[in-house]
């Protein structure tokens, strides 16, 4: 008999008013049952916003410096459960347990960052055009947030929405990805043993349709916070249009690093393996494009062929594993789909592209670090995102034509560029149309104290992390106390004296 893991909705550990529950398999071995999770549906949404409707009453109240204490002491406690965490999350979604390490490390950050926040928060002090009279804003949180995220970083993207949402004053419904509901218990369980109160954190597992979509069109929930496909996204930001609800959309990326002439091409190479198979390129920053200067193309796919080829394959658990398999089959056959779609348009696939063969690789999602050459940019492999080890290598004849290859496509998350010609490196800042730029870096490795997120189709104009994210989870309200002790009329009594 495996572990139930339940909802917790109100302070309190519930079974889904189903009864039923989902099983959470190990992509690494099928044979081995993670637990079974609670399969919730608009029962538990119900039940799990009222407890936050009441939870917002008295948690909007607690000053913010309370409030981040209590998230300070959950970021404390993931210190202490750290390897625990990250050796259940490498076991539910199969990444590699440096990175998942490094997951939880995220979540880490974060809690002490927002914690930061619960004494600043800054809003302006101005001064105003009447005598006696003052102005300030101040930021007022929303209300309930709906937290709806994905797999592929199943600590890091919700402390990214839940630490600040709650240093801010606002409760949660957080909704986790289906494969990933494991680290998602075991985040809400710091939560509470730090003493988040009752209500101002609920948990509800379940599918998307089932759980995620009632969640976010809730009438009560005054702000969406959504990480995942842009597929899903659009639909949530029309559901949210409708009701002029606060929607934050983190979405795909086709992201990509740009190699000129004069890169230091060992460098570029070493970033161009961590960008595109770290976590097996199920990143939503992942490098999935290298377009690379026509005079070093050669050199540096050779050198690169050479890196992806040693590349160890196995299960994220055992030590020196450098990629884990992929996190389900639907995302196998996504990959093993677009490898088809490729060799189809005429790229040429220089290493990778199958499924490795035999032992215990029969018993994961498995799939090859794969590399096309002679990419087109038009190529559907050059413009759609694929989520996993595959990167294509694009030919380009100069800074310019790069840029356009790399702005060519309907995504903007993140970028890079490798090169030592510094006036080249600063025109491409400025040039690249994405939230995100490195230069003489991969296109992943995004630190908490600065903005997350991208333009285009990536989002919808918000950004998490930094002080950025405060917009998403704070309303402003501005302030004027006129101790004048007569009625003062702006711009009309100021302009008389004038
Ligand atoms: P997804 O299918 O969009 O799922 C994301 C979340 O939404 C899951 O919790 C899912 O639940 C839920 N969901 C599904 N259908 C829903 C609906 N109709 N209404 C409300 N919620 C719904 O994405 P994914 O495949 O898990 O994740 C991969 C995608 O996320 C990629 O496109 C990637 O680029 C993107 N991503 C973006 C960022 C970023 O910051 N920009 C970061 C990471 C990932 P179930 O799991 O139960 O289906
Ligand atoms: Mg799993």
């Amino acid at each position: 008999m495996s572990e139930k893991y339940m909802n917790f909705i109100g302070g309190e550990w519930v079974a889904a008013s189903t009864g039923k529950w989902f099983e959470n398999r190990n992509p690494a071995d099928r044979t081995d049952l993670v637990g079974l999770f609670a399969d919730g549906d608009a029962r538990d949404v119900e039940a799990a916003v009222a407890a936050a409707a009441r939870g917002f009453e008295t948690w909007r109240l607690l000053p913010a410096p309370k409030r981040a204490e209590i998230v300070l002491r959950a970021g404390e406690r993931l210190v202490e459960r750290k390897e625990a965490f990250a050796r259940d999350m490498t076991r539910e979604m199969g990444k590699i347990l440096d990175e998942t390490r490094g997951d939880v490390q995220e979540a880490i950050d974060t809690a002490f960052y927002a914690a930061g926040e619960g004494r600043r928060m800054f809003g302006d002090t101005v001064p105003v055009e009447l005598p006696d009279k003052f102005g300030m804003s101040v930021r007022c949180p929303v209300g309930v947030f709906a937290i709806v995220t994905p797999w592929n970083f199943p600590m890091a993207i919700p402390s990214w929405k839940i630490f600040p949402a709650l240093v801010c004053g606002n409760t949660v419904v957080f909704k986790p990805a289906s494969d990933t509901p494991l680290s998602a218990v075991n985040f809400v369980r710091t939560l509470a043993d730090a003493g988040v109160p009752p209500g101002v954190v609920n948990l509800v597992t379940g599918g998307g349709r089932a759980v995620g979509s009632p969640l976010v069109e809730h009438p009560r929930v005054r702000g969406v916070s959504f990480t995942g496909s842009t597929e899903v996204g659009r639909t949530i930001a029309e559901g949210a249009g409708k009701r002029l609800k606060r929607c934050s959309l983190e979405l795909g990326g086709k992201n990509a690093q740009l190699v000129l002439e004069d890169a230091d091409l060992d460098l570029a190479v070493d970033g161009a393996v961590w960008g595109a198979f770290a976590t097996a390129g199920q990143r939503c920053t992942a490098t999935s494009r290298a377009i690379v200067h026509e005079r070093v193309i050669s050199t540096f796919t050779e050198r690169l062929v050479a890196r992806v080829e040693r590349l160890k394959l196995g299960p994220g658990l055992d030590p020196g594993t450098e990629m884990g398999p992929l996190v389900n089959e639907g995302q196998l056959k996504t990959v093993e789909h677009y490898v088809r779609v490729g060799l189809d348009e005429g790229a040429t696939r220089i290493t990778g592209g199958e499924r490795p063969g035999g032992g215990a690789f029969e018993k994961g999602w498995f799939y090859e670090p794969t590399v096309f050459t002679n990419v087109r940019p038009d190529m559907r492999i050059a413009q759609e995102e694929i989520f996993g080890p595959v990167l294509s290598v694009l030919r380009c004849g100069s800074l310019e034509e790069g840029l356009a290859i790399l702005n060519g496509t309907a995504y903007g998350l993140s970028s890079s560029i490798y090169t030592r010609d510094v006036s080249k490196a600063f025109r491409a800042v400025r040039e690249i149309e994405a939230g995100i730029v490195y230069v003489n870096g991969p296109t992943i490795g995004a630190e908490v104290q600065l903005p997350f997120g991208g333009v285009k189709d990536t989002g919808n104009g918000h950004r998490e992390a930094g002080r950025a994210v405060l917009d998403v989870f704070t309303e402003w309200k501005s302030v004027y106390v006129d101790y004048s002790g007569r009625l003062q009329r702006a711009q009309i009594d100021s302009r008389k004296e004038a």
